[in-house]
């Protein structure tokens, strides 16, 4: 494996820190537990798509665009992170935000990740739910193309290989970390979406030989669908890379226990763990990713899954800045 020779362009702060969590440690009783500070990386204020998108923008910037087009939900930490991928490039940013998540009050379509999109000045259109929506970014790049302009289409999450090249990276970085410090690390947890992230560190773990777990916590596929989805993002990027024979399929595990309701809808379970994390170690998490990826963390050591001894990552992915469309799940003084 040779990243080196895929080029790219530094947007974020690398290496993110990787830190101890005593309290939750020894309130949890289990595991250690570890955070990997990807809600670090820098750009405008961080997350897990900082990394694809130094690779992404590279490709954008060698085909000659001028324009980055992309897609997510309403509240998406990618389309907030690549529009300001876009201004550092001087390119700019056309998104489109799908309405997945439509009950949670009149702040959800400008505040948080929204209004940070406003501040970056990306385009962005609403479009319903339930569209192709990666097809519905490729119509409007192609618009864009008879306008004359250079659009350079990213999946949603910035989840292709050359976006997943980021958590190659990210896995060798983690394990660098690790033996710098004589940690031995068992099982990396994170939240789990469009794929990109567990697939890269899947696929970079694999290529270097070393033999630690990833479990992906769901936050929206069933079990059966994100764990394809990843088998098949990663098996992409591990041929992407150029690494050796074949990735198997043991290496990608997935619960989907922790969604709730489905997407963006927020779990008693993930309020509770944006509690705890904040409470207990000041770290803030998110209540789409983040937060129902520590609760599944909280459940897996509870239940037994990962048991004391173990050294545990929770790879944190970032977007607190969603926090700010979901206040009222958190307002002490709402509740009062
Ligand atoms: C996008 C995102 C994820 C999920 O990453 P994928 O690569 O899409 O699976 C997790 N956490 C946060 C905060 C995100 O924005």
């Amino acid at each position: 494996m040779n990243l080196a020779r895929f080029k790219k362009i530094s947007l974020g702060h690398f290496p993110t820190p990787l830190e101890f969590m005593p309290n939750l440690t020894r309130l949890l009783g289990g595991p250690n537990l570890y955070v990997k500070r990807d809600d670090c990386t820098g750009l405008a204020t961080g997350g897990n798509k900082t990394r694809k998108l130094e690779y992404l923008v590279a490709d954008a910037v060698e085909q000659g665009a001028d324009t980055l087009v992309t897609q997510g939900a309403t509240q998406s930490n990618h389309v907030r992170q690549t529009a300001a991928a876009a201004r550092r490039l001087g390119m700019d940013c056309h998104a489109l935000l799908e309405r997945r998540v439509t009950n949670m009050g009149s702040d959800y379509e400008t505040a948080g990740n929204v209004l940070l999109d406003d501040m970056f000045r990306c385009e962005y259109q609403f479009r319903d739910e339930g569209l192709d929506m990666n097809a519905e970014a490729e119509a409007y790049g192609s618009a864009l193309r008879d306008r004359g302009r250079k659009p350079y289409v990213i999946p949603g999450g910035g989840s292709n290989p050359v976006g997943a090249l980021g958590y190659v990276d990210c896995a060798a970085e983690l394990v660098r970390q690790a033996d710098t410090t004589g940690l031995r690390i068992d099982t990396i947890v994170h939240a789990s979406g469009s794929a990109g992230t567990q697939a890269g560190l899947v696929a970079g773990l694999h290529a270097i030989n070393a033999p630690i777990n990833t479990i992906g916590i769901s936050v929206r596929a069933d079990r059966d669908k994100q764990i394809a989805n990843v088998l098949r993002l990663a098996r992409a990027t591990y041929d992407h890379i150029g690494a050796r024979g074949e990735l198997p399929a043991e290496r990608v595990v997935a619960y989907d226990e922790y969604v709730g309701p489905g997407y963006g809808q927020p779990t008693d379970e993930m309020v509770d763990a944006i509690s705890l994390a904040a409470s207990e170690e000041g770290i803030l998490l998110d209540p789409v990713y983040s937060g129902k990826g520590m609760a599944g963390l909280i459940d897996l050591v509870r239940n037994g899954t990962l048991k004391s001894g173990e050294n545990v990552v929770f790879l944190h992915t970032g977007g607190s800045a969603a926090l700010f469309a979901y206040e009222h799940l958190f307002s002490r003084q709402r509740a009062a």
